[in-house]
This record gives C-alpha cells, structure tokens and sequence, in this order.
C-alpha cells in the first residue's frame, strides 16, 4: 500500500507530535482501517501559532517578488518532483483514485506557478494632481491569514489556501481537515523546502469549531479563507465579522444542468457522467440535478444509467478503478437517508442506491429520476454520488428551476443554440458556468460562488487580490 507518514502539527518552525495531546485517528476509506494519528492543538498551541503568525507577517510583507516567486516556483517544482508520493498519501486518506489525486498536484503545480508570475505584477496607479501634489494607489498584504481546507481535494485545498496568502506577502496559519492532514503537510513540505521562512505558514489541527473560534476571536488574524459547507461557512462569518475581518468564503452547491433537446447526447453523456461521479460526487462544482427537455429526456435517462453501472468502483490505489469509496463514515450514511426520503415522496430509482461491500465507506453510482423537489435531496446539496434527473418542457421552466435555490456555485448548460447559449449566460445565477463543458477551474481564472455558495474568489489575480489590501496615499 506504501507509505504513510508521520503525523505532526507545524508551528513556529516545529514538528510538534501529539506528547500530552488529544490524537484523531485517520481512517482509510477504503479499508476502514487506521493509518495514522494526529496530534490536535491545544490552546497553548495556538497562541503559540498567532504569535508565530504575528512575526511571520513581519517578516514577508517585506520580502521582494522575487523572493515570493522563487519560493512558490521552487514548491512548485517539488512537487512535481513527489507527484507520486503525494498522490498515494491523498488517495491513502481520502479515497478518490490516483488519477484524480495526481491531477491534484498539478492543479496546485500551475497554480503555485501562476503565482510566482503574478506575485510580479502587484501593481499601483499614480494619479495626475496639480503642481506638487500626487494621489498613490498601493495595495499591501491583507495580515495574517486563518485558512481552513476541507477533506474532498486534500492536496487542492491546501494548495489555495496557501498559496495566494503567500504570494500576496501574508502569513498564513492552516488547519486543514483532520481527515486528510498527510496531504497538507506534504504540501506544506514542499514551500519549506523551497525556502519559505517557517513562520510564515503553519498547520494545525484540532477540534474545528474550537481552533476556529480562537483564531477568529484574536486581532492578529485579519483575514478568513475558508472551503466548507454553507451551514459552518455562515457561522465562521458571523465570528469574523465581530473584527471585521476580511472573508474568502468558498461553500457548497448545487450544480444545475440543462440538457436541452438540441444537445449533442453522446458528447454530453461522456461528459456530465464522469463529472458526475468525480472523487465519489463530493465536489461542490459537481454537476448535480440535471434539468433535461422532454424530447431527449428518455434517451438522456436511459444513457446515463448504462454509463453509471458501468463504472468500476474500487480502491483508489488499484489500477482501473474509476471511483473509489466515500471519503468518510458519515457520508454514506447521508447518501441512504438521501434515497430513502427521496423514493419514500415518489422518486424512481434506476441503479445503485446502497452501500457496496462491507469494508470502507464505498456507495454505489446512483441514478434517481422524477424527484419531487420536496425532496430533501433536492434541496440539500448532496455532496456523493447521486444524479438527480428530471424532465421539463420549457426553456423558461428549466431557468426557473436552475434558479430555485439559494446556492449559486456552478451551472452547466448542453445547447448548440447559440441564442440559447447567451440566454442562460444572462440568466442562470452562478459563479461559474460551463457551456458544453464540465472544464470551468484554471489557475488563471476565478473560482467562486454566489448567495448560499459564498463570496471573494480563490484562483486567478482575482484569488490574490484577495489578500490584498489597497492603501491610497495623497501627498500635498
Ligand atoms: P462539515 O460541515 O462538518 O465540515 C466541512 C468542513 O468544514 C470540514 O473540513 C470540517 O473540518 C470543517 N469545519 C466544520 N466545522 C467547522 C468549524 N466550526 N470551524 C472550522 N471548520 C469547520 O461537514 P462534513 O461532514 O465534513 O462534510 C459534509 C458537508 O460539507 C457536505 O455535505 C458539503 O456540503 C460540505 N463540504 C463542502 C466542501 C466544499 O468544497 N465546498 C468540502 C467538504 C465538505
């Protein structure tokens, strides 16, 4: 199975192991077994860590550009160099297959390259005044940073959180999920050994609502970045909010599809299914309900059942397998519940809807149609691997229905009418959407959501603004 490392929190410089700590285990998804304990803070810890953070800051919001690119260009080249390493942890502790968790590190590879280009470019504007006066625009790193990445891309997440604050010339204190920790501190290895002054990023772990809530509550922190559920990301808010910090809020969703009857069906089945059942269906860009006009509504249903039972589901670490298990306990749980209220209010289930095996938390690819959207599932975002799929006639209803919810993170659109295409741009209220494509991240463009699915971006100029601040200075 290879190797799984020991665990450790980073602060101020040190490996701290658990001593007198509390330890969380981490479970392999696809065995159920243990692989690893982690050490969790203590208070001490994270002052320990905010008095780190507070230095930190000092120390790299004057380093030059070229010092911030050659860090992230060196960690960048590290992991290229521990692809493979870093891929078998991920897919140790989280589940999804190695295709999935090496295309991971070259996510944060292009991205933390990105970064080093664009770290180059934090530029002002000088403004014209009368004889002897000037108006300068600056922008300065926003402080230290309190990022909190979720389990679904343990690699991915990590990679933003860090690398923006970075770029921007802040210091950043990580918790990443306890679930996943080996993959965060992978990375976090990486921009060590590419030099990054070890005050500047740190990693703990611990009880989230406990470490959350005492980061939030110091001034040090001025900023906030956090990928989660809406429920907790509403919550977080309200505790930056009481310091008016700075918020980077990526939540969930609940990615409508429009397929409508002039949509190249095979083209679109190849596609969306694979999407769909990505990394087990726990991606918050996922798409999710499929709003399908009548006329290719059969055909759409019948394909993507074929395609779905063809799927081989397995362990991640095994050559050929295209969906591994859920990446925890509890998600599998979720997914009965899900089908049992949805078929209980009318829905009909075409193909899995259990768990498979007795070992891990593996669940079937599931095809439900004709979901009543009381459903809970329609509401809720589903967060594993359940297509929803439901007939409409009009163009005006499958918008209505696009829209119906408070999340608004992306949406996907199969047409080859252009008119069709520009409608449903104006229309469909998204952060992100995909017209006949289910490729919408690049390190270069912004990710983020809109109402229930967030604010700010991460990804692209857009994700290093923000962790910028602007400073106007008017010289008289
Ligand atoms: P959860 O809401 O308890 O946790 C989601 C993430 O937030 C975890 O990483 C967790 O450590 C963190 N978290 C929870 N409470 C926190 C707090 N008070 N302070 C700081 N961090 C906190 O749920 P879960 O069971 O781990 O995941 C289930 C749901 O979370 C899914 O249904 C999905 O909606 C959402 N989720 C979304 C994303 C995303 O990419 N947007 C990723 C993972 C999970």
């Amino acid at each position: 199975m290879g190797h799984y490392p020991e665990l450790t929190m980073m602060i101020d410089g040190e490996a701290v192991t658990a001593g007198h700590r509390d330890t969380f285990p981490v479970i392999n998804p696809a065995t159920g077994e243990e692989i690893g304990r982690l050490p969790l803070a203590d208070k001490a810890d994270l002052d320990r860590a905010l008095d780190t953070a507070k230095r930190g800051f000092a120390r790299w919001k004057n380093s030059t550009p070229q010092e911030r690119a050659a860090v992230l260009e060196g960690a960048a080249n590290l992991m290229l160099e521990r692809r493979e390493d870093l891929a078998r942890i991920a897919t140790m502790e989280q589940g999804k297959t190695l295709a999935e968790t090496r295309i991971e590190v070259m996510m944060n590879v292009g991205l933390f390259r990105f970064y080093a280009g664009e770290t180059m470019r934090i530029y002002g504007r000088s403004l014209v005044r009368p004889a002897g006066m000037r108006s300068t625009v600056t922008h300065e790193p926003v402080g230290p940073v309190a990022a909190f990445a979720p389990w679904n891309f343990p690699l991915g997440n990590p990679g933003r959180k860090l690398g923006a604050p970075i770029a921007a010339g802040c210091s950043v204190i990580l918790k990443a999920a306890e679930e996943t920790p080996a993959s965060a501190l992978g990375i976090l290895q990486c921009l060590y050994d590419a030099g990054l002054p070890k005050e500047v990023a740190q990693a703990v772990f611990g009880v989230p609502a406990d470490v959350s809530s005492h980061l939030l509550a110091s001034p040090i922190i001025r900023k906030l970045s956090f990928t989660g559920s809406t429920a907790v990301g509403k919550h977080l808010a309200k505790l930056a909010a009481e310091d008016m910090k700075r918020t980077t809020m990526e939540l969930g969703g609940h990615g409508p599809v429009l397929v409508f009857d002039d949509a190249d069906l095979d083209v679109t089945l190849d596609t969306v299914v694979g999407h769909r059942f990505r990394n087990a269906g726990q991606v918050c860009v996922a798409p999710t309900r499929f709003i399908v006009q009548q006329g290719i509504y059969d055909k759409f249903l019948a394909g993507f059942i074929d395609r779905a039972k063809a799927l081989r589901v397995g362990n991640g670490l095994e050559d050929g397998i295209q969906m591994g298990p859920m990446a925890n306990a509890r998600r599998p749980e979720a997914m009965e519940q899900f089908v049992a209220d949805a078929r209980a209010k009318g829905a009909k289930l075409h193909t899995g809807g259990e768990r498979i095996g007795n070992q891990g938390f593996f669940f079937a690819p599931s095809v439900l149609s004709e979901i009543p959207l009381d459903a809970n599932v329609m509401n809720e975002e589903p967060f594993g691997p359940l297509a929803l799929i439901n007939p409409y006639s009009s163009e005006e209803d499958m918008i209505a229905e696009a829209n119906r919810l408070p999340y608004g993170l992306a949406g996907y659109v199969w047409t080859t009418n252009a008119k069709r295409q520009k409608t449903i741009q104006r229309e469909v209220e998204v952060g992100m959407l995909g017209i006949n494509t289910t490729m919408i991240g690049g390190s270069d463009t912004p990710f983020g959501g809109i109402k229930w699915s967030g604010h700010g971006h991460e990804d692209g100029p857009e994700g290093l603004a923000a962790c910028l601040i602007t400073k106007t200075v008017h010289e008289g």
